[in-house]
C-alpha cells in the first residue's frame, strides 16, 4: 500500500489536522439521518418520554370559565364601599357544582376552590382574611378592604384559550405536556414507535457480570452504560451480546441485525488494529460516512450504514463510549426517532484548572464538575485523572467541558464552555 494512501485509513499515523472534526462531523449526520420509524396510537397513561407524532391543540378553554383560586367568599368588587365589607351569605358553591342562580346584589357566596363563580361576582375574599357573623339567625360575612377587583378569580382561558397549540409534533412528551393534554379532555394520542436498536459488546476479554472472569478478562461494562443511556432515549434495545474478535461473526452478526433494526450500536473494536473487526465488515456490508475525528476521547468513532440502517461504532474504552453516545448517538437516535437534532445549549464558566499543553486541532472534552469558589461564584473542576477506561470520571461528572480545536492551553480562571449532561438527556439521579 502507498504510504499516502495508508496515512488515510491508518489512525495512528493520521495527524489531527487530517481528521474529521466535531462540527464536520455533527453536519454529516444531519444531513444523512431522516426520520425511519412509523406511528401509534397510545393512550395518555402510556405516552410518558415519547414522541409525539401529531399537533394537539385545546378543543375550548382551559380553563372552561371563571372560578375561584382560593376557599373563600365570591363577591361584587362594587358592591364593596356600599355595604363596608357587611355582605350576608346568600349561597354556597362547591366545585363541581356550579350554582344556576345569580348572585343577588350587596351578597356574597361561600365559595371553595375550583368552584365556578356566580354570574354577577369578579373577586374572591381568601377565608383567612374574612370573619364570619351570625344575625338574627343569617349568616354574614366580613370582608377587609383593599381586594383589588379579580383578585383571587381564574379567569376562563388563562391556561389555554381554545385552539391554543400544545406540543410540537417530534417532542417527546414530558409530565408537564401530559397534563397540558389531559386537561384538553384529549385521551390518547399519537406517537413515533421507538427506534429498534442492537446492542453489540464485541472483545474476546469481555465477560458478562455475574459470570467468572479468566486472567485478563475485563467486565463488559459498556453494555449497560449503552443500554441505560438507549433507555433513557425511548429506544428499543435487542441485546446481541458480546461478540468474540472474529471477523466473520462480526460481519455476519452486523448483516443479519441490519434486516431488522434501524440502528447497531457497537462498542469495541473500532480501530484499525488487528484485533478490530468493525469498520472492515461495515466497509464490506454498508458505507462508511465518517471515521477518525479530530476529538478526545473517542476518536475511532465511526458512522456509516447498512441498507437503511444505520450503523454507528464506538470506541471501547467507557469515558470514549459515554462521551460520543452522547455528543453523536443521542442526535441520530432523536432524528431516527422522530425528533428534531438536539442542539444543546452550552454555558460559560470560570474553569477552576488549568492544561498548560493542549494539541491544537482537535477539540477535547474533559469530565467536568460544577463547584462555588470561595467568592460564592459557580466555577467548573476537571476531573483530575486522565485515562479513558475511569468510570469513577464519570461518576463525578456533571457534564462536559469543551475545548475548542484552536485552544492550545486553559489558564486557571478562563471561561469554558460547559455541557450540562442535563443539556445532553441525561437526568439527575
Ligand atoms: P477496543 O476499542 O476494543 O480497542 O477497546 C479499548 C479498551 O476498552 C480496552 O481496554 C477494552 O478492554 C475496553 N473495552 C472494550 N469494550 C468494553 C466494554 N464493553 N466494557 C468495558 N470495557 C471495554
Ligand atoms: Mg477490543
Amino acid at each position: 500500500m502507498p504510504p499516502s494512501e495508508r496515512r488515510l485509513i491508518d489512525d495512528c499515523f493520521l495527524h489531527d489536522k487530517d481528521r474529521l472534526r466535531h462540527a464536520d462531523a455533527l453536519a454529516i449526520l444531519k444531513a444523512r439521518v431522516a426520520p425511519v420509524v412509523g406511528t401509534e396510537t397510545v393512550p395518555l397513561a402510556r405516552a410518558a418520554g415519547r414522541r409525539i407524532a401529531q399537533t394537539v391543540t385545546a378543543p375550548r378553554a382551559v380553563p372552561a370559565a371563571d372560578n375561584a383560586a382560593v376557599d373563600g367568599y365570591a363577591f361584587a368588587h362594587a358592591d364593596h364601599a356600599e355595604t363596608g365589607g357587611f355582605f350576608p351569605l346568600s349561597q354556597r358553591i362547591a366545585a363541581g357544582h356550579p350554582s344556576d342562580t345569580a348572585l343577588p346584589p350587596g351578597t356574597a357566596a361561600r365559595i371553595f376552590t375550583g368552584a365556578l363563580m356566580p354570574q354577577g361576582a369578579d373577586t374572591v375574599a381568601m377565608q383567612e382574611d374574612c370573619e364570619t357573623h351570625v344575625q338574627d339567625g343569617l349568616d354574614f360575612v366580613i370582608v377587609p378592604q383593599g381586594l383589588k377587583p379579580g383578585a383571587n378569580r381564574r379567569r376562563a382561558g388563562e391556561d389555554l384559550a381554545a385552539g391554543a397549540g400544545l406540543v410540537t409534533p417530534g417532542q417527546r412528551l414530558r409530565p408537564q405536556d401530559l397534563a397540558a393534554i389531559a386537561s384538553t379532555g384529549t385521551g390518547e394520542v399519537a406517537v413515533y414507535a421507538p427506534v429498534r436498536v442492537a446492542l453489540v459488546s464485541t472483545g474476546d476479554e469481555l465477560r458478562r457480570p455475574g459470570a467468572p472472569l479468566p486472567e485478563g478478562g475485563v467486565y463488559d461494562s459498556n453494555h449497560f452504560l449503552l443500554r441505560a443511556l438507549l433507555e433513557e432515549a425511548g429506544a428499543a434495545i435487542t441485546d446481541l451480546g458480546i461478540l468474540a474478535d472474529d471477523s466473520s461473526l462480526v460481519h455476519d452478526t452486523l448483516r443479519e441485525a441490519s434486516a431488522t433494526h434501524d440502528m447497531i450500536l457497537t462498542t469495541g473494536g473500532a480501530s484499525r488494529g488487528e484485533e478490530d473487526h468493525l469498520v472492515t465488515a461495515l466497509d464490506a456490508l454498508g458505507t462508511r460516512h465518517m471515521w477518525q475525528l479530530a476529538i478526545k476521547p473517542g476518536r475511532p468513532m465511526n458512522f456509516g450504514q447498512i441498507g437503511d440502517c444505520v450503523t454507528l461504532g464506538l470506541p471501547g474504552n467507557p469515558v470514549a463510549a459515554m462521551v460520543c453516545f452522547l455528543l453523536y448517538v443521542r442526535p441520530v437516535l432523536a432524528v431516527l426517532g422522530g425528533g428534531p437534532f438536539p442542539e444543546p445549549r452550552r454555558f460559560q464558566v470560570p474553569a477552576a484548572f488549568s492544561v498548560p499543553k493542549k494539541k491544537p486541532d482537535r477539540r477535547e472534552f474533559y469530565r467536568g464538575t460544577l463547584d462555588t469558589d470561595g467568592k460564592g461564584r459557580t466555577v467548573v473542576r476537571k476531573f483530575n485523572r486522565d485515562g479513558s477506561g475511569l468510570i469513577t470520571g464519570l461518576r463525578e461528572a456533571d457534564g462536559l467541558i469543551e475545548i475548542p480545536e484552536e485552544a492550545t492551553q486553559v489558564r486557571d480562571g478562563d471561561l469554558v464552555d460547559f455541557l450540562p449532561f442535563s443539556e445532553l438527556g441525561l437526568t439527575a439521579g
